[in-house]
């Protein structure tokens, strides 16, 4: 049977082996799922909702738990993998209001009454990657369990962990059996049958550009419908009257997170030519401050990277030659060590200024007016987050306005809010997820006409 074995990032040392989800079990744990799905919906509005706050309740009581076995599968810092389980609760308490508020809507029209009714999609897939495994599980799995669907979720190979402990949580609140299933596997396996199993009616995806157009397209099959968050090459702008000391004490953070493995890093700093130099002069320290070492102490702010494969691609973009103006530090010895790097590219198209890196590397850029902020911003196939900083509040909106991203923050670096939508432009994804709209998207709207006459 296939298998693998699970790596701590930080010591290279093996976790445990994980057996991986045949076809013919995705087949079985879609059937009963279509099964457990009908039951489900069934259930009085509040019961549903009752059982998803208990969900949350139990997470809630596992949320050490849940983090340490983030930092032993996936190198998280302690402080930021107990961060990722209290919004997995979080969010499930904020979806747990979703049962008894699916709103329909009552039209006039004439000869009768015409409503409508918001009905579950039925069996949702989710597809999940290895840089926040337990969040974006549940920002799937959360607003389609509310919105009465059975859901199935694939984690990333390499970081499987959290989820699987969370399907066996789900079963301690209570949720019936079948309704909530996580099967480890390989993506061409598991994943591609998700999109080719006629049961599963919806498609969540989040991962690379690359993979996420292969799902659209064979969704495209049978027309189901398909949720994609892809990746992100964010810009990270900083106007001349900006608050330069909070910019760029704060930029470091909102790249290095998770060591750069975040599909909202905001990975190009673009700072007016006026104050570039003195932009550099204060980033410098505050990007040597960044505490990088092993996940499990308290003080870590960055971890390692996830693996050696993941190791080996973020290197091929700092070579030797590469045009480096400082970095931070890193343990040395094993593990997936690698340093926070500021690189001065020579020019707007270098490779390091166009495709996602997804590690701790990102460059700095000068521009020199607010449309060429906008444009060099706009410079990229993704579109998902950005931050600007400026003092002229004409402008914060002008360019907020102007730049083609889901996800923009002013004067601070925050593009993630589970009240808030998030998604991406252009090839950053495909609807949106989070907010108070995200149930609605693991619905069908029904039109019922009754007559009067
Ligand atoms: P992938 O897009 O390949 O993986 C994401 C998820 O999709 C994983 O669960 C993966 O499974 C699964 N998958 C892979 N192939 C298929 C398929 N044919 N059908 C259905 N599901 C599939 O990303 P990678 O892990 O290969 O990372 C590559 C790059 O993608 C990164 O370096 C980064 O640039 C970007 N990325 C962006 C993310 C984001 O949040 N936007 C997240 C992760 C990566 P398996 O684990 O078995 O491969």
């Amino acid at each position: 049977m296939p298998s693998i074995e699970l790596i701590n990032p930080a010591d290279e040392t093996v976790l445990q082996t994980i057996l991986h989800t045949t076809i013919v079990e995705v087949d079985a744990a879609v059937a009963d799922a279509v099964t457990a799905q009908r039951g489900w919906a069934a259930l009085p509005p509040a019961e549903r909702a009752s059982a998803l706050r208990r969900f949350a309740a139990v997470v809630d009581a596992a949320t050490e738990e849940l983090a340490w076995l983030e930092v032993a599968n996936s190198g998280h810092p302690i402080g930021q993998a107990r961060w990722e389980a209290g919004h997995v609760r979080d969010v499930l308490t904020y979806y747990s209001a979703v049962p008894e508020r699916l709103l329909g809507k009552q039209i006039p029209v004439a000869g009768g009454i015409d409503i409508t009714f918001l009905e579950p999609i039925g069996v949702v897939g989710i597809i999940v990657p290895w840089n926040f495994p337990m969040t974006i599980a549940a920002w799937g799995f959360a607003p389609a369990l509310a919105a009465g669907n059975a859901v199935l979720v694939k984690p990333a190979e390499w970081t499987p962990l959290t989820a699987l402990r969370l399907e066996q949580l789900a079963l301690d609140a209570g949720l019936p059996e079948g309704l909530f299933r996580v099967l480890p596997g390989r993506g061409p396996v598991v994943g591609e049958r998700f999109v080719t199993h006629p049961q599963v009616r919806k498609v969540v995806f989040t991962g690379s550009t690359a993979t996420g157009k292969k799902v659209m397209a064979g969704c495209a099959d049978q027309v189901k419908a398909v949720t994609l968050e892809l990746g992100g090459k964010s810009a990270n702008i900083v106007f001349a009257d900006a608050d330069l000391e909070l910019a760029a004490s704060t930029a470091p953070y909102a790249v290095f997170d998770n060591a750069g493995q975040d599909c909202c890093a905001l990975s190009r700093i673009l700072v007016q030519s006026s104050v570039y130099d003195r932009f550099l002069e204060l980033l410098e320290p505050a990007v040597k401050a960044v505490k990088v070492g092993l996940p499990g102490d308290e003080a870590t702010e960055m971890g390692p990277l996830v693996s050696r494969a993941h190791f080996d691609k973020v290197s091929s973009y700092v070579p030797n030659d590469a045009q480096v103006a400082f970095r931070g530090s890193a343990p040395m010895g094993p593990g997936f060590w690698f340093p926070p790097t500021v690189l001065i590219p020579s020019s707007r198209t270098d490779r390091v200024v166009t495709e996602e890196i997804f590690g701790p590397v990102v460059s700095v850029l000068p521009f020199e007016d607010e449309a060429d902020a906008i444009a060099l911003a706009n410079a990229t196939e993704y579109g998902l987050a950005g931050s600007l900083w400026t003092r002229d509040i004409g402008r914060a909106l002008r360019v907020s306005r102007g730049v083609d991203s889901g996800n923009l923050s002013v004067n601070s670096n925050s593009a993630v809010r589970y009240s808030t939508p998030f998604g991406g432009f252009k090839q950053s994804g495909l609807g949106r997820e989070l907010g108070p709209d995200a149930a609605l998207s693991f619905t069908e709207t029904k039109n019922v006409f009754i007559s009067t006459d």
